[in-house]
């Protein structure tokens, strides 16, 4: 658990194009690096395609998908306070 970073590593890549000057076909090697592997699923959060976890790009879109109104309206009555069981893996 806690293992993915939401990037992944992609390899360096050899690519080959046709100089406009010369005519000849040049490569260069295309450097690897992190992609991230996060994904948009609504307007204000994003997953990871990895590990599956849902972020959001702000506390308020998160308080809103988290909450939402059905859950505002069953807390009020039930007084059910259910934290701890949080995890956040911001520092
Ligand atoms: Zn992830």
């Amino acid at each position: 658990m806690g293992n993915c970073n939401h990037t992944r590593q992609t390899s360096p890549e050899w690519v080959e194009y046709e100089c406009d000057w010369t005519g000849e076909t040049v490569g260069y090697w295309e450097e690897g690096g992190a992609v991230s592997t996060t994904v948009d699923v609504d307007m204000h959060r994003y997953r990871c395609t990895q590990c599956g976890e849902v972020m959001y790009y702000s506390a308020a879109a998160k308080r809103h998908y988290e909450e939402g109104e059905e859950n505002i309206v069953s807390h009020s009555i039930q007084r059910n306070t259910h934290n701890g069981g949080e995890s956040d893996g911001n520092r």
